[in-house]
Parts: C-alpha cells; structure tokens; sequence
C-alpha cells in the first residue's frame, strides 16, 4: 500500500490488537477502519508515533488525499477535543490518517489542556 500523502510504501504495525499501517517515508500512520479510537486506549502505545525527525510536518497542510484502500477522496476532520489536531478519514472504510506526531498527540489528551477546558467551563458558568 502507498501512502496517500508522499507515496512511500506503508508497512504494517505488527503484534498490535487493532489494524494499521505506518508510513516509511513522512511516518503518517493509516488505521484501518476508525481503529484508531482502539488503539488510543492502550497503553504505550504512543510508541509507535515516536518521531525523530520533523518530516513529516511538511505533510500537514497536504489534505486533500484520496483513501489508499477505496481510492475516494477522504474528509478533513478535527479531534473534537483538541482542536488542532486535524486528520483525514475514510467515508466509505472508516479508514482515518494520521500524520506523524499526530497520532501520539491524539493519546495524549494532556493535563494542561483538562485544566484549560475546566477553567473554560468555569468562566462560562460565572458569566451566566
Ligand atoms: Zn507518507
Ligand atoms: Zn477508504
């Protein structure tokens, strides 16, 4: 499979209890059907988002991509709770690509921004 962002071949994440695919040239990682939401709540398993270099940063802004699986082009989305991070997924295989760091950043709903959205929820309650 070639990666949908700099057509370098995918390799499979191997000895993991969901399906996905990680980029050998930007290290983006393909998780095959919305597996991502699985494989979130293991632990470690930032691991595998461990990136060493700022390659694959250059893919950010690249978002109109075509799934690698069905060949249709994906939808831009944004994690709900942290705005910034923005992935692309799959209508049709609820396949979802993440770029490289992105993927650990989604595990790690931080305690800074926990304190920031209770802080949010606090000053909207005292406006009101
Ligand atoms: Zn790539
Ligand atoms: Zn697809």
């Amino acid at each position: 499979m070639e990666c949908p962002k700099c057509n370098s071949s995918m390799n499979e994440i191997k000895d993991t209890a969901f399906s996905a695919l990680k980029c050998s040239g930007c290290n983006g990682i393909w998780f095959r059907d919305g597996s991502h939401e699985l494989a979130r709540s293991i632990e470690g398993i930032e691991a595998i988002d461990d990136v060493k270099t700022n390659a694959g940063a250059a893919y950010n802004p690249v978002r109109d991509i075509d799934c690698p699986e069905c060949h249709k082009r994906m939808i831009k989305m944004v994690d709900r709770s942290q705005l910034h991070i923005e992935f692309e997924a799959c209508a049709y295989c609820n396949g979802v690509f993440f770029d490289a760091g992105e993927f650990k950043d989604f595990t790690e709903f931080s305690l800074i921004e926990r304190v920031k959205q209770a802080i949010d929820t606090f000053k909207s309650n005292v406006r009101t």
